[in-house]
């Protein structure tokens, strides 16, 4: 018989397997992404109960085989209730979690990994927040990753020489972050951005989710960067 472990770990999927089974993905503080067959999870009187719903955290306790990991027993630490009473918080976790689940392969991330999602879910189980910040808090969660992940844009400086940013610059992903125009190539590559604007998108990197409500960054600037970062996370983590 396989050997007992256990984990903490956040609910990010869950796909039903025959009558009553489960197929659970989590992200864990200890082995990063892993799934676990929950056999009985979805009966009437199931052991697990609300421990496996999506996005909670729980610990968990598993026989860790090779294949698929078998679940022995879940119990529920955190279920984030204010979170999931609000649709814009709950859709922005969903979003996350995806991200994740795309970005991340079986055993793939770390505690660091782990520690930023149980954060963003902290954070989204408050005060309902205006649109503006949700979308901040969003793009600093992508940010975060990249950088938990070992793959942070550069921000601060020239991503190709290191010389300081005063000059106008683009945003380039395959180059890994910011680049000046002495390291331009012809014609430009990359999304033209300000250099104030690398600096705020630098300081969301940065700054812990409750504070970056101090960050003045344009609506538009946030909403062109997602989509930036997404690509950036994307291409740099790619499955060789
Ligand atoms: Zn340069």
């Amino acid at each position: 018989m396989a050997e007992l472990a256990k984990a903490t770990a956040l609910i990010l999927k869950t796909i039903k397997l025959k009558e009553s089974d489960l197929i659970v993905t989590a992200l864990t503080r200890e082995a990063g992404r892993l799934s676990f067959l929950a056999k009985g999870a979805r009966g009437g009187r199931s052991r697990f109960s609300a421990a496996l719903g999506l996005l909670s955290l729980s610990e968990l306790v598993y026989y860790d085989r090779r294949q698929l990991k078998l679940l022995s027993q879940a119990d529920l630490l955190q279920s984030y209730p204010k979170l999931k009473r609000n649709y814009e918080h709950l859709q922005l976790a969903f979003r996350a979690a995806r991200l994740l689940l795309k970005l991340l392969p079986e055993g793939g991330g770390d505690r660091a990994s782990f520690e930023l999602c149980a954060e963003l879910l902290a954070y989204l189980d408050g005060q309902p927040l205006p649109a503006g910040s949700l979308a901040r808090g969003e793009l600093a969660f992508k940010l975060k990753l990249a950088r938990v992940l070992g793959v942070a844009p550069r921000l601060d400086r020239c991503a190709g020489c290191g010389a300081p940013l005063n000059r106008p610059i683009h945003f380039s992903v395959a180059r890994g972050g910011v680049i000046g125009p002495e390291c331009q190539g012809r014609p430009p590559q990359g999304t033209p951005l300000a250099p104030g604007e690398a600096k705020g998108l630098q300081m969301a990197l940065l700054l812990p989710f409750d504070k970056l409500e101090r960050l003045k960054l344009p609506a538009q600037l946030v909403a062109q960067a997602q989509t930036m970062i997404e690509r950036f996370l994307a291409y740099h983590l790619r499955p060789l």
